[in-house]
């Protein structure tokens, strides 16, 4: 089965942006965007994906503009360094079935699109976005079927909100039924990206599977900057929560688009006002051609720190680092420095590994 979904309204090429600049009467030269030419060619490594609701909360004309730097490549994203890497968090490392990856005891990963409505400029898994993929359930249902110590499936990608309905059917009926699970977290940009893109449909859809499989749906939106928390976003998380769907969040730390206390303390408290848990703050993964929006452990330590006195704990995420290397997710603030770039800590399991700035993770 190929949960294939296509959309028209994004710009894709550099063609597009072109005339999309053009409708808005805005001139190529007065955005300071690379030529063209230039663009085409990181085009080619990563291609550009914009949705035009997000393309029109752009200010074009402003360089600096943070949600642009999210979707627009800068020259410097070919100088790619020789710390990153194509799977910067280990996933084919934990991969047991093609799709599923189970690297902690009672969860499990599903990878089952590699289709994103956005293609976003720090992407950890730019190796696989945009690649069709089938997916073999009866393989999947017999793993979990097997693993009953296996409590909640977390379905990202790609995008899953971006699955057709009649995938999202065909899913619960192949793995609603599995009862030692008891909740579904999708991980999503769709709803700051593209919001009107998910139909009532599709939530409609889900909020029947978990009634009738008993499973608790979540939805955790991935949202960067409070300018994308618009009203059609707002209008997205309050039918969500009309349907019982728990709604959480979770933000990657970007130098030069979010690094400072102000405008994530906005970003979290504005979240709460509407209804959304923030959930976790992700130190930057050492995904290709991502060095330009890496800040350090230490700086980030700092701001974490300030920002737990703005915040509130309801309104705070916590801030965590994906070790390289499959080795899962850690607390940045449980990291201890060793000296300059090298830090260490102790995973889930109790080993013992070190996690260099700008090297890679061994045990
Ligand atoms: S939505 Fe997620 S998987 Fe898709 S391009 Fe953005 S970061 Fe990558």
């Amino acid at each position: 089965m190929l949960p294939v979904i296509t959309h028209t309204n994004s710009i894709r090429s550099v063609d597009d942006l072109a005339a999309y600049l053009q409708t808005r009467g805005i001139d190529w030269a007065a955005t300071s965007l690379p030529s063209h030419e230039q663009l085409q060619k990181l085009h080619q490594t990563f291609p550009i994906r914009i949705p035009q609701h997000y393309a029109d909360l752009i200010d074009w004309k402003n360089p600096h503009d943070p949600l642009r730097k999210l979707v627009l490549p800068p020259l410097v994203e070919a100088d790619q360094q020789p710390y990153e890497l194509p799977d910067p968090i280990g996933d084919h490392d934990r991969e047991v079935v093609p799709g599923l990856i189970h690297r902690y005891p009672d969860r499990c990963l599903l990878l089952l699109t590699t289709y994103c409505l956005v293609h976003c400029r720090f992407c950890f898994r730019k190796d696989v976005v945009g690649e069709v993929r089938p997916v073999d359930f009866a393989a999947i249902r017999a793993y979990l079927t097997n693993h009953q110590e296996v409590h909640e499936l977390i379905f990202s990608g790609g995008d899953p909100l971006t699955f057709p309905v009649g995938f999202l059917m065909a899913m619960g009926q192949q793995l609603g039924p599995i009862e030692h699970i008891h909740q579904w977290r999708f991980h999503t940009r769709v709803p700051a990206v593209d919001p009107e893109s998910v139909g009532i449909s599709w939530l409609e859809t889900l909020t029947n599977l978990a009634e009738k499989h008993r499973f608790k749906p979540i939805i955790v939106i991935h949202i960067d900057h409070p300018r994308e928390l618009t009203s059609e976003t707002t209008a997205f998380i309050n039918h969500c929560l009309d349907r019982n769907i728990m709604l959480l969040s979770q933000t990657v730390l970007l130098k030069n688009v979010n690094d400072n206390t102000q405008t994530l303390a906005e970003l979290f408290r504005s979240l709460v006002k509407v209804g959304v848990k923030p959930y976790y703050l992700h130190h930057l993964d050492r995904a290709l051609g991502t060095h330009h929006f890496r800040l350090s452990i230490a700086e980030g330590q700092k701001l974490y720190q300030s920002l737990r006195g703005h915040l509130s704990t309801v309104a705070l995420p916590e801030y965590v680092l994906d070790l390289p290397g499959g080795f899962g997710k850690v607390p940045v603030m449980w990291l201890e420095q060793l000296n300059d770039h090298t830090y260490q800590t102790e995973t889930f399991e109790g080993k013992k590994v070190t996690y260099s700035d700008y090297g890679v993770a061994t045990p």
